[in-house]
């Protein structure tokens, strides 16, 4: 056997770290619609999803409470409503990914550029 300890160890390659990860990480972000600061809920996308597709991990943004589920300005409490206010909540979506670094993940889950679902 040679000696191989002068070798860097070898390299995992590299994956995305678990959206259970990614969606704690959202939750420290400033609510994307008003700035409020954290900790914000992890929203799962809603608007113009297709059939019985639902929004996976990845495709989360942070919302306050008042945003999100309390209120009357919340998205589950009137989501056309509130897309009339506040544009489709995809489209928040690129920035946050961007932010994390994960930009890839919105082809992965079969979004365009702007956070718009591919079908
Ligand atoms: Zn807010
Ligand atoms: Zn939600």
């Amino acid at each position: 056997m040679s000696n191989l300890t002068g070798l860097p160890p070898r390299q995992k390659p590299q994956k995305p770290p678990p959206a259970g990860g990614h969606m704690a990480w959202v939750k420290t972000l400033p609510c994307c619609v008003c700035g409020r600061a954290g900790p914000s809920d992890a929203h799962h996308v809603i608007h113009d999803r297709y059939g019985a597709r639902r929004a996976s991990d990845w495709e989360v943004v942070p919302l306050c409470r008042e945003h999100h589920l309390g209120g009357t300005s919340a998205i589950h409490t009137g989501k056309e409503t509130w897309r009339e206010y506040h544009g489709p909540d995809w489209s928040y979506l690129p920035a946050v990914l961007e932010l994390a670094g994960l930009s890839h993940m919105l082809a992965v889950v079969g979004r365009d550029a702007d956070g718009k679902p591919l079908r």
